[in-house]
């Protein structure tokens, strides 16, 4: 094999480790090798022509705020286009605004965990954020960002149609709920947003940084199944 073949393939490694863990999914493969994703890893597997596509093109140069001007790429989203159950998170984060796809670093891997552990794949779901562009150092999301950036979202949901949307950490509920409730408040509980039924777990990343709200989080798994499947 040349030098060159074997330095795609090691970067294709790397981009599926970064993603999927040390885990292999085997129906992934053939999208995540297919040319189209070699070229634009961006677009691996999705329609160019579909609604959701034609307006990611419509928006993708935003510069509605100052996020525009530090962003490396703009996240869009991620998934099945027809996904029934569709995942919020808050803002891309370092790794999401160098490779442009929501959750592929370490919290994204503990997503992808949680998933496997309800018996989905990411590409049964589809996975977006609140906001499009990382805010610097990773702070929270400012007001005016929000409320430039969640018509997106809005019109993604309105696209999507998914049966039940989960909201990812306090932030993503907190804002589509229009609440300054606590998540622990917010937990265990259905909701509604835009006539779509709506749960709330805890974010990833906080999972990470307190590994005993582990249980907690594979028990929010199930409710959101046990819901789902009632759906
Ligand atoms: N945290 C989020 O809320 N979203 C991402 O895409 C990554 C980390």
């Amino acid at each position: 094999m040349s030098s060159e073949k074997i330095t795609r393939l090691e970067r294709f490694l790397q981009w599926y480790r970064d993603l999927y863990g040390r885990e292999w999914y085997i129906n992934e493969l053939p999208a995540a090798f297919s040319r189209q994703s070699e070229k634009n890893p961006l677009s691996a597997g999705t329609n160019p022509d579909s609604p959701l596509q034609k307006f990611r093109e419509q928006i993708k140069d935003c510069m509605n705020c100052s996020l525009g001007k530090t962003r490396t790429h703009f996240v869009f989203g991620v998934g099945n286009e027809n996904a029934d159950l569709m995942f919020v998170g808050e803002a891309p984060g370092r790794d999401e605004d160098l490779q442009g796809i929501p959750f592929v670093g370490r919290a994204g891997q503990l997503l992808t965990k949680l998933l496997a552990n309800i018996n989905l794949k990411r590409s049964d779901v589809y996975i977006a954020n609140i906001l499009k562009c990382r805010p610097p150092n990773n702070r929270d999301p400012l007001p005016e960002e929000v409320e430039k950036c969640l018509p997106y979202l809005h019109r993604q949901i309105e696209l999507i149609r998914p049966r039940l949307l989960v909201a990812l950490g306090r932030v993503a509920a907190q804002n589509l709920l229009k609440t300054e409730t606590s998540l622990s408040n917010l937990r265990k509980r259905l909701w509604q947003y835009q006539n779509i039924p709506l749960i709330v777990t805890y974010h990833p990343a906080y999972i990470l940084r307190y590994p005993n709200m582990l249980n907690a989080a594979i028990e929010d798994m199930k409710f959101i199944m046990q819901h789902f499947r009632q759906l």
